[in-house]
């Protein structure tokens, strides 16, 4: 039997979505154990849901606020935390941050970790990691060797448990960080993050320029929940902020659906959204690489097919 501890993580005082799925899979990783506890911690927030929590799988909630957002404090509480309650594994998301705090915690632990990972299963007595490796090219298995281990979970691969519990919030200690963020300049346009959505529609270089980008928010307005991605091309030459990157420098999404326009197939842009659900191109290009791992890919210009798409989208109503 394994208790195991989320790092949890906010954004604006709410909770993000992908530590719910991460509760998740601490919740199935513990059962499979024998059935352990799911301990939650929050380093950066007050404001939480205990029903939320308790329904996607943790036991206990611990409230470490009081320190910002600073990670060598966050890293410095968690490892604490592992260690007065024994917890055989640590879980974060594979967000930005999550992936800082995996090695710190890590690293305060002397022990190993498995990052982005898209299974975790318990077997033959210890976790057992799956992981995409060589720009998603190969998986492999890994497991961490000695009493615990930490690991970051790729988002959109776990759910939420759906149980009917109530965590209990207990405050806690924090150990106070050398280091402080002092400013996290909100995102412009109120979607969501491109690395959390369900759905993204992403552009490439053939769209022509940044004035062109009406054309595809018209259609990630018409789709509920829509993130905008961009291919690194995009975001060398300017048209389009660095945090909407999708690839092995950018981020890694695994969205229901993926709409790549303009976007040639690059392995370095395939590394980031080929485990996507349904991924659908569009490219005047018939032999663009892009279409090789399309599940539907539509030949021509985006300049005529994104308003076409737009409007059939908005008649439909999804
Ligand atoms: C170390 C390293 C890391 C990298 N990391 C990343 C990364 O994280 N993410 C990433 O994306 N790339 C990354 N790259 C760059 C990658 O190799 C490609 O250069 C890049 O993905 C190409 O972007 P693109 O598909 O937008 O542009 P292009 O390759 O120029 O493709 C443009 C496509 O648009 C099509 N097109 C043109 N006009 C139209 C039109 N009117 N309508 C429809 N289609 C049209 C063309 O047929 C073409 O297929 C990395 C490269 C290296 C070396």
């Amino acid at each position: 039997m394994s208790d195991i501890l989320v790092i949890l993580e906010s954004r604006a005082g709410q909770l993000r979505p992908a530590c719910l799925e991460t509760v998740g899979a601490a919740r199935l990783a513990a059962d499979a154990s024998g059935g352990g506890q799911v301990i939650a911690l929050a380093t950066e927030t007050t404001e939480l849901d205990a029903a939320a929590l308790g329904a996607a799988g943790a036991d206990q909630v611990l409230l470490a606020a009081g320190q910002g957002h600073s990670a060598d404090g966050a890293a410095a509480t968690a490892a604490r935390v592992a260690t007065e309650h024994n917890v055989a594994l640590v879980l974060l998301p594979s967000t930005v941050r999550g992936r800082d705090l995996t090695g710190r915690v890590a690293a305060h632990r002397k022990t190993g970790f498995a990052a982005d990972c898209t299974a975790l299963d318990y077997q033959d007595g210890g976790f057992l990691f799956t992981r995409p490796v060589f720009a998603g090219k190969a998986i492999t298995q890994v497991r961490v060797c000695g009493s615990i281990a930490v690991a970051s979970l790729r988002a959109n691969h776990f759910a939420p448990a759906g149980r009917s519990a109530v965590a209990e919030i207990t405050p806690i200690e924090a150990e106070i960080g050398v280091g402080q963020v002092t400013e996290i300049s909100a995102q412009q346009g109120g979607r969501p993050d491109v690395a959390e959505a369900s759905r993204v529609v992403a552009g490439g270089r053939g769209l022509g320029s940044a004035e062109n980008w009406p054309l595809l928010e018209a259609v990630a307005d018409a789709i509920p929940g829509c993130a905008l991605g961009a291919s690194r091309a995009v975001v060398d030459s300017g048209w389009r902020p660095h945090s909407e990157q999708v690839g092995q420098t950018g981020k890694v999404v695994s969205p229901e659906l993926y709409i790549a326009v303009g976007i040639s197939g690059a392995i370095q842009h395939l590394a980031g959204m080929n485990s996507s659900k349904v991924i659908v191109a569009i490219n005047k290009d018939a032999e663009a690489p892009i279409f090789q791992h399309a599940s539907y890919g539509v030949v021509g210009d985006a300049m005529e097919i994104l308003p076409a798409l737009a409007a059939e989208l908005a008649k439909v109503g999804v």
